[in-house]
C-alpha cells in the first residue's frame, strides 16, 4: 500500500537528463540505490566510493565533489536504461537489497540493524511491519467463539496506526475519537506557521510513504490530510465513534474485561477484552500559573486552541512562550499586529535549517515523480541520517572537562560552538538580543528549536519586543513585569506547551483490586517499554511514559514499534487461551530503574533547567535515552515471564461484549 501515484516515464533527453543531475538540490546518496533497484543492475552501486557514516549529516553525505561527479555519471547512464528498456527489473532478493542498503548507509548491515532499516525502507512499498497473522488462525480458541475485541482511544497518528494493524490481524476493535475528525495533535494545532519540525519523508508511516510532500517539513494541513487519508485508505473509518469522550475505565476481575464509560450523545457502556491508549502526550494546554490570569479582560487563547476569528491587525499583542510552537506562531502573529511582546523565560537552542520553509527543488521532485522508489531510499537516507547521529553529543562522557559552558562531552561542546556561532551571525547587528537569545545550559536539555534564519528576522522587526523580565502577573489590561511594571494588550497568547506529564488524563482508570492508575503513578508515570503498568491487565499504552526522543529519528517510528509489540501481546493472549497478561511489578521497576540510569547520563536528565521532559518530582518521564535500534530490539517479542497471566475459562464469559 502506498500513497505514490504511478511513476511518470523518463522522457528527457541526454542533454536534459545531464543538467537535470548537475542541479544541487538533487539529493546524490539515494539516486544509485534506487538506480540499482529499479534496474536489477547492482553494478550501479560504485565499489570505489563509499558513503561515511560519520559524515552522513555533513551536505551530500559527505561526498566529496569528484565523488558527487561520479554518481551523476553513472546516475546519467542508469536513467537512459530506465528511458529506454521498456522492462523494469526490481531488485527482488534480500541478499541485493542488504548490499544496496550496506552502500546507502556505509556500513556492511547485518542482523537487526538490517532487518529495522529494511522495514523502514520498506523496498517495493512493501509493508513489512504488518502483523504476519490472523485472528482467525486461533479459531479453535474460545475467543473466536466471543469476538475477541479491543478499544483504541484517540484517533490521532498512533491510535490510527492501531486501528489499522489490528484491523489487519482480524481483530474487531473500536475506536473512540473525542474531535468529530481523524488526525489528533494535527487536527487540533491549527495555529498560524505550524508545520513539522523533522523532515516530512520520515515523519510519515514506514509502509504508507508518499513521494510528492511540498516541502521537507510539510505544513499542518498537509499533515492533517495525509493522517485522513491514511485512515481513509486503510478502511478504519467505519470502526470509529467520533465525538466520543471515554471518561471512566474499570477492570471486571470476573470476566477478565474493561468496562468503558463513554460520553457520546449520552453516556454509553461497553466492554472490550483490552484498551490501547493512544491519546497522545501533548494535547492538554497547559496555562501558566501567574496571579491574576483570570482577570485579563482583552482576548486571550492557548496556541492548541486558535482563535482564528480575532483579528490581530492594528492590536498590541503578548505572546508567552518561545518553545516549538510559539516560534513557529510568532512570526505570523508579528506580521500582522501592531506591537507584539514576547515573554521569554528560557531561551531555546536553534538548530539551523535553511530548507526548513523551502518548497521541493523541481529537479528533487523529478527524482520523486520518475525513478521508481527513489523517496524509498531518500527516506531511508535521511532516517539513517537522522537516527542516532546526534544522540551521542547529548550524553555525558564522565571524563569531559567543562570549558565554562555547561558542555557534557567534545562533541556536545563542538556542536555548542556551531550553533553559539550561528546565533552570533543571526544577531550580530544587535548584542542586546544576542545576550536575551543564547542558552546557558547544557545544550540539549531542552528540545531544539528548528530555524531557517526567521526567529532573528522577526525579532528585528521594530514592531517586536523581547521581554526577559519576570512576569509577576497579570492585570484587567495586561502584564506586569518584575521592573517594567504593567503592559497593556489587547490580546495574550499561551503558547505555553502541554501538561505533558499528566498522562491520560483527565481519563479515570481503575485496575485490578480497585487500584487507579494516576494513584499509582502519583505524577510520576512509569510504564514497562512505555506501554504497559502492573494491574492494568490487557492495557497498552502508545506515546507512554518515557517513548520520547529529543534529537533523533521520528515519533511514528516508536509508534510502529509499540504497536507491533502490542500485537504481539495479543497474539501470545490468543496462542496461548490467555483470559489477561500483566506484567510484573519487578520487571517493571528493573526496567524503569535502567531507564533512569540511562536518562541521567543524558543532557536532560543533567541539567536542572525548564523543560516539559521531567515531571513535578524531577524524573525524566518522557524520554528514551537509548539507540532507536534497542527499542526495536526490546519490542520485537512478548517475554511470556515478564507477565502474570490468567488463562481463559468459560466463566469469564461476560454479560455484556462488543459485538458489531
Ligand atoms: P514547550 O516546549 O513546553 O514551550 C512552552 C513555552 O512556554 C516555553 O518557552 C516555556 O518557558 C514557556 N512558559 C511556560 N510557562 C510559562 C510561564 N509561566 N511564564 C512564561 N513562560 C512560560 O511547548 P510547545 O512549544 O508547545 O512545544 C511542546 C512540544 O511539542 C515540543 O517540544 C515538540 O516536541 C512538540 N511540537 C512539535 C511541533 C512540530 O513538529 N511541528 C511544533 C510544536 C511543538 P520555559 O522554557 O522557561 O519553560
Amino acid at each position: 500500500m502506498s500513497f505514490t501515484p504511478s511513476i511518470s516515464p523518463i522522457t528527457e533527453t541526454d542533454e536534459e537528463l545531464e543538467a537535470l543531475l548537475a542541479d544541487p538540490g538533487i539529493e546524490l546518496p539515494p539516486l544509485l540505490p534506487s538506480i540499482a533497484f529499479a534496474t536489477g543492475d547492482l553494478s550501479f552501486i560504485p565499489s570505489d566510493i563509499c558513503l561515511d557514516p560519520a559524515k552522513t549529516l555533513e551536505e551530500q553525505g559527505g561526498l566529496t565533489p569528484d565523488e558527487q561527479s561520479i554518481i551523476r555519471i553513472r546516475a546519467l547512464e542508469g536513467l537512459k536504461q530506465l528511458r529506454d528498456n521498456e522492462k523494469e527489473e526490481t531488485v527482488s532478493s534480500d541478499e541485493d537489497i542488504k548490499s544496496i542498503m550496506s552502500w546507502a548507509c556505509g556500513t556492511d548491515l547485518e542482523g537487526s540493524y538490517l532487518q529495522m532499516l529494511m522495514e523502514e525502507l520498506a523496498p517495493g512499498n512493501k509493508d513489512l511491519r504488518s502483523p504476519k497473522w490472523n485472528i482467525q488462525d486461533y479459531s479453535a480458541d474460545p475467543f473466536a467463539d466471543r469476538s475477541f475485541s479491543v478499544a483504541i482511544i484517540g484517533g490521532g497518528m498512533s491510535g490510527i496506526l492501531a486501528a489499522y494493524r489490528l484491523k489487519q490481524a482480524g481483530i474487531k476493535f473500536v475506536l473512540f475519537e473525542k474531535n468529530d475528525g481523524t488526525g489528533g495533535t494535527w487536527l487540533e494545532n491549527t495555529y498560524p506557521g505550524c508545520r513539522v519540525d523533522v523532515s516530512n519523508h520520515v515523519y510519515s508511516y514506514s509502509f504508507m510513504q508518499k513521494h510528492n510532500w511540498p516541502h521537507y517539513h510539510s505544513t499542518q494541513d498537509v499533515l492533517l490530510n495525509y493522517f485522513n487519508d491514511c485512515a481513509t485508505e486503510f478502511g478504519i473509518r467505519e470502526n470509529i465513534n467520533f465525538n466520543s469522550k471515554v471518561t471512566n475505565i474499570t477492570w471486571d476481575e470476573k470476566y477478565q474485561k474493561w468496562d468503558l464509560i463513554v460520553m457520546r450523545r449520552d453516556e454509553e457502556c461497553w466492554s472490550f477484552n483490552a484498551v490501547i491508549s493512544a491519546v497522545g502526550q501533548l494535547n492538554q494546554p497547559s496555562y501558566p500559573e501567574i496571579p491574576g490570569i483570570e482577570s485579563f479582560e482583552g482576548a486571550s487563547w492557548h496556541s492548541a486552541r486558535w482563535n482564528h476569528n480575532y483579528d490581530l491587525k492594528g492590536k498590541r499583542v503578548a505572546v508567552l512562550g518561545t518553545g516549538c510552537s510559539a516560534v513557529q506562531f510568532i512570526p505570523r502573529v508579528a506580521e500582522q499586529a501592531e506591537q507584539a511582546t514576547i515573554f521569554q523565560r528560557t531561551p531555546n537552542w536553534l538548530m539551523p535549517r535553511p530548507q526548513y520553509q523551502q518548497s521541493l527543488p523541481e529537479s528533487l521532485v523529478w527524482c520523486f515523480t520518475h525513478i521508481p522508489n527513489y523517496h524509498n531510499w531518500f527516506r531511508l537516507h535521511l532516517f539513517w541520517r537522522s537516527h542516532e547521529g546526534l544522540l551521542s553529543r547529548l550524553e555525558i562522557d564522565e571524563s569531559w572537562e567543562d570549558p565554562g559552558d555547561n558542555s557534557i562531552s567534545a562533541t556536545n561542546h563542538e556542536l555548542g560552538v556551531l550553533l553559539r556561532m550561528y546565533l552570533e551571525s543571526e544577531f550580530a547587528d544587535r548584542p542586546d538580543l544576542l545576550e536575551k537569545v543564547t542558552p546557558k545550559y547544557t545544550m540539549g536539555a531542552k528540545r531544539f528549536v528548528i530555524d531557517d534564519g526567521l526567529w532573528a528576522k522577526t525579532l528585528h522587526a521594530d514592531n517586536v519586543e523581547l521581554c526577559t523580565d519576570p512576569i509577576v502577573s497579570i492585570a484587567p489590561s495586561g502584564i506586569t513585569t518584575e521592573s517594567e511594571g504593567v503592559k497593556d494588550f489587547d490580546a495574550i497568547i499561551y503558547g505555553t506547551g502541554f501538561k505533558a506529564a499528566d498522562f491520560l488524563m483527565p481519563m479515570t482508570i481503575t485496575g485490578r483490586n480497585g487500584v487507579n492508575l494516576h494513584d499509582q503513578w502519583g505524577g510520576d508515570a512509569q510504564a514497562y517499554l512505555g506501554i504497559v503498568a502492573p494491574n492494568f491487565p490487557n492495557f497498552f499504552f502508545l506515546y507512554g511514559p518515557n517513548t520520547n526522543i529529543v534529537i533523533n529519528g521520528s515519533i511514528i517510528y516508536f509508534s510502529e514499534c509499540e504497536v507491533h509489540y502490542i500485537t504481539q501481546c495479543l497474539k501470545h493472549m490468543l496462542e496461548n487461551q490467555l483470559a489477561s497478561i500483566d506484567v510484573k511489578t519487578d520487571v517493571h521497576d528493573t526496567y524503569n530503574e535502567r531507564i533512569d540510569e540511562g536518562n541521567r547520563r543524558m543532557a536532560w536528565g543533567l541539567s536542572d533547567v525548564n523543560s516539559w521532559y521531567k515531571n513535578a518530582s524531577g524524573r525524566t518521564a518522557q524520554n528514551w535515552p537509548f539507540s532507536l535500534l534497542e527499542y526495536w530490539e526490546q519490542t520485537r517479542e512478548i517475554k511470556a515471564e515478564d507477565y502474570t497471566k490468567v488463562e481463559f475459562h468459560v466463566s469469564h464469559q461476560p454479560h455484556i461484549f462488543y459485538d458489531q
